[in-house]
C-alpha cells in the first residue's frame, strides 16, 4: 500500500514537471514568435544623385559593373516605372522625406530651382519628415549624405527627426573656387580638385571638415551607414544614405579610380555599388536582414550637358531638369530577405510611397491634417502584386507639366533644361504617350484618344480643386 503510494506520488511529479517543462517551453516559444513578428522591420533607403534610368547593370547599362545591385533586383524587386516627384534635388528630396509633392511644402519654386548655400530658409518645420514618423514609436535615425533641406541648424537632419547626420548639406559642386565662370570650368575636366569645392563635412550641427575631400565621400558615407547598423541592431533604426554623387565633380576613392570600363562616371558607380554591398553584408552578418528593407534609387534622371561626367537615361527621353522620362523615373530596387517577394513590378511607384509604406510597415499612423501623396506599397512588396499607384504627377516648379494614368501620360507643357530639349511649349490639346507601347515618347497619339485626355483632364481638376500651394521657401537668398 505505502509503496503503491509512493510510486503514484513519484508519477505524478513527473507528470507534473512534464506539464511544467511542456508549458514552459510553450510560452518560450510564444514570446520568441512575439517578438520576432512584433519588432518592427528596420529601413535603409540608398539615394544616389543624378543617377540615370540607365547606369546599372540591371537597368542594362552596358559596361558600369553593379553585382550588389543586381543582386537586390534579382533577389527582390526591380522597379520599372518608379518615379520622383521632381526631376531636381531640393523638391525631390522634400518630396521623398514628407511623402508630399514639393508644391505643398513650399519647397519648390519658380525663382529658384534648388536651395543654395547662400539660401536663407529650408523645410519649414510644420512638415513630417519619415524620420519623425519613425521615431514616434522608437527608431534609431540616422541620416548619411547629401541634405539639401536647408544648410542653417535649425533645417538640418537633427531638427527633422534624425538622431544622427553626417553629410554635405548641399550639393559637391557648389561653394565653388573658381576665377573662371561655371560652365568654363567644367571645361578642363582633367583639372577638377576636390579643393576646388569649399562644400562643408557636418557632423551632426559641427563642421568637422572644409573643403570635404570628397576623394573619399563615397567610401566614408557607405562606412558611417554600416557603423550605424552595427550599432543599433538591437532596436528598429531607419538609414537614409543619401550619397552626393555621381552628380559632378566626380570623385571617387584610390581603390575604384581608373578601374571601371565606363571611365571616371562608372568607378563611382561601382563605389556606390561596392558600398551597397557591404551594407548587405553587414545586416546579413548581424542576422537582421530578414528583418531590414533596403531600397535603391535615384533624386533624379542624369544631367545631360556634362557629357561623359554625366549619366544615362537608357532608352527614356531626355534628363536631369526636365519632366520627360529621363529627368523624373528612376532605377529602383527593393531588397528583403523576409518583406520583399522577388518580382519585376511595371505598375507606378513614386519616392513618395516610401514614407506612407514604411509608415504602415511600422505601425505610425499618419499625419491626418494634411494631404499626404504617398501610396501604401507594402502589399506590392510582401506578395509582388499590380501597385495600387494609379497616377503619377510631373511638377516643375510649382507648375503641374504632364500627368500619367496608368500607360498614358500628357504633356500641357514641355521645356528642355541646360540648353538641350528645347524651349518652354504649352500644349492645347496635350501630347500624349502611351508609356508601355513607347517609352521614349517619340510618337504622340493625341488625335485617336480623346477619351483618355478627357480622363487625364478630370484627374486635374479633382488634383488642383484640393491643391493648396506651400509658401515658397526657395526663393530667398542672402
Ligand atoms: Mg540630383
Amino acid at each position: 500500500m505505502k509503496e503503491n503510494c509512493n510510486i503514484k506520488y513519484s508519477l505524478s511529479l513527473v507528470f507534473l514537471s512534464l506539464l511544467f517543462a511542456i508549458s514552459c517551453n510553450t510560452s518560450q516559444e510564444q514570446e520568441q514568435e512575439q517578438t520576432s513578428s512584433e519588432r518592427s522591420p528596420n529601413f535603409v533607403i540608398v539615394f544616389a544623385d543624378d543617377l540615370g534610368y540607365g547606369d546599372l547593370g540591371t537597368f542594362g547599362h552596358p559596361t558600369i559593373k553593379t553585382p550588389n545591385l543586381d543582386r537586390m533586383a534579382v533577389e527582390g524587386q526591380k522597379w520599372t516605372n518608379f518615379y520622383v516627384a521632381a526631376s531636381v534635388c531640393t523638391p525631390s528630396r522634400a518630396a521623398l522625406l514628407t511623402g508630399r509633392l514639393p508644391v505643398r511644402s513650399g519647397m519648390t519654386s519658380n525663382k529658384s530651382r534648388v536651395l543654395f548655400p547662400n539660401s536663407i530658409k529650408g523645410l519649414p518645420a510644420i512638415e513630417v519628415t519619415l524620420a519623425e514618423q519613425l521615431e514616434k514609436v522608437g527608431y534609431a535615425t540616422a541620416a548619411i549624405g547629401k541634405w539639401h533641406l536647408g544648410h542653417k541648424e535649425q533645417y538640418l537632419p537633427t531638427n527633422n527627426g534624425f538622431d544622427y547626420y553626417f553629410g554635405i548639406p548641399y550639393s559637391n559642386d557648389m561653394d565653388l573656387k573658381t576665377d573662371k565662370g561655371y560652365m568654363e570650368y567644367w571645361q578642363d575636366r582633367e583639372a577638377i580638385k576636390t579643393e576646388d569645392f569649399n562644400v562643408p563635412l557636418i557632423r551632426n550641427t559641427e563642421i568637422i571638415e572644409r573643403p570635404a575631400n570628397q576623394n573619399t565621400i563615397t567610401k566614408r558615407y557607405s562606412e558611417e551607414a554600416v557603423k550605424f547598423i552595427q550599432e543599433h541592431k538591437n532596436e528598429p533604426f531607419f538609414v537614409y544614405l543619401a550619397h552626393n554623387l555621381p552628380h559632378i565633380p566626380l570623385f571617387a576613392s584610390q581603390e575604384f579610380i581608373g578601374t571601371s570600363q565606363r571611365g571616371l562616371y562608372g568607378d563611382v558607380v561601382e563605389e556606390i555599388d561596392y558600398g551597397v554591398g557591404q551594407i548587405l553584408t553587414a545586416l546579413e552578418e548581424e542576422g537582421i536582414a530578414e528583418n531590414t528593407v533596403v531600397v535603391f534609387t535615384s533624386d533624379n534622371g542624369p544631367w545631360l550637358p556634362f557629357g561623359t561626367h554625366g549619366g544615362s537615361a537608357g532608352l527614356l527621353y531626355a534628363g536631369k531638369g526636365t519632366t520627360w522620362e529621363g529627368g523624373m523615373r528612376e532605377p529602383t530596387v527593393f531588397w528583403s530577405p523576409g518583406y520583399v517577394k522577388p518580382a519585376i513590378i511595371s505598375s507606378l511607384g513614386s519616392t513618395m510611397d516610401l514614407f506612407t509604406t514604411f509608415s504602415v510597415m511600422a505601425g505610425v499612423p499618419l499625419p491626418d491634417d494634411r494631404i499626404i501623396d504617398g501610396v501604401d506599397l507594402s502589399t506590392t512588396l510582401q506578395n509582388g502584386t499590380e501597385s495600387p499607384r494609379e497616377s503619377i504627377l510631373y511638377y516643375r516648379g510649382p507648375e503641374l507639366y504632364a500627368v500619367r494614368l496608368g500607360d498614358y501620360k500628357a504633356h500641357y507643357i514641355t521645356q528642355g533644361e541646360y540648353g538641350q530639349f528645347g524651349e518652354r511649349e504649352e500644349h492645347d490639346p496635350p501630347l500624349l504617350y502611351n508609356l508601355s507601347h513607347d517609352p521614349s515618347e517619340q510618337h504622340d497619339i493625341a488625335e485617336d484618344h480623346p477619351e483618355v485626355i478627357q480622363q487625364i483632364e478630370a484627374l486635374v481638376r479633382e488634383h488642383q480643386s484640393k491643391l493648396v500651394v506651400g509658401e515658397d521657401q526657395l526663393a530667398e537668398r542672402e
